[in-house]
């Protein structure tokens, strides 16, 4: 039986291997175990606050979003919060303002767009785009 991967040294691992950044083997199902209860290495950017290498951010308009999740899916960083598929907000702490929540984001307006992270997301809600028309 081969060895658990957190046993191996970087020379026995084979391309395409998944590396976890969990502390120790990883003896339970994921999936049952919220993200915020998971043991994350140090090393890991999701227990490590890597959130102020940001300069623009991702601010979240619950008007509009309708719970589609496809930004909980897509983003990188595991920083978009959701619980019993209701969108919650983003995890500042991790979020890298990468951009990539908004454009998966299908509502019209946007119910993600990326602000300054200077600005207070009060300030960017009230400057929230109108509803487009078809052609505009
Ligand atoms: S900006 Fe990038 S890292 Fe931040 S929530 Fe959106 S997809 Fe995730
Ligand atoms: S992608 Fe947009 S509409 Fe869908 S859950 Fe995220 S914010 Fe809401």
């Amino acid at each position: 039986m081969s060895k658990p991967i957190n046993e191996m040294g970087w020379d026995e691992l084979v391309p395409g291997a998944a590396l976890y950044t969990f502390d120790g083997y990883v003896d339970y199902n994921l999936a049952d175990i919220q993200p915020e209860d998971r043991k994350y290495s140090e090393t890991s950017s999701k227990s490590m606050s890597v959130g102020d290498w940001r300069v623009i951010k991702p601010v979240w308009n619950s008007q509009t979003c309708i719970d589609c999740q496809n930004c909980w899916v897509f983003c990188p960083d595991s920083s978009i919060i959701a619980r019993n598929k209701e969108m919650k907000g983003v995890d500042y702490e991790h979020c890298k303002g990468c951009g990539l929540c908004v454009s998966v984001c299908p509502t019209n307006p946007k119910s993600l767009l990326m602000f300054n992270e200077y600005e207070t997301v009060e300030d960017a809600l009230s400057k929230w785009p109108e509803k487009k028309k078809r052609g505009e």
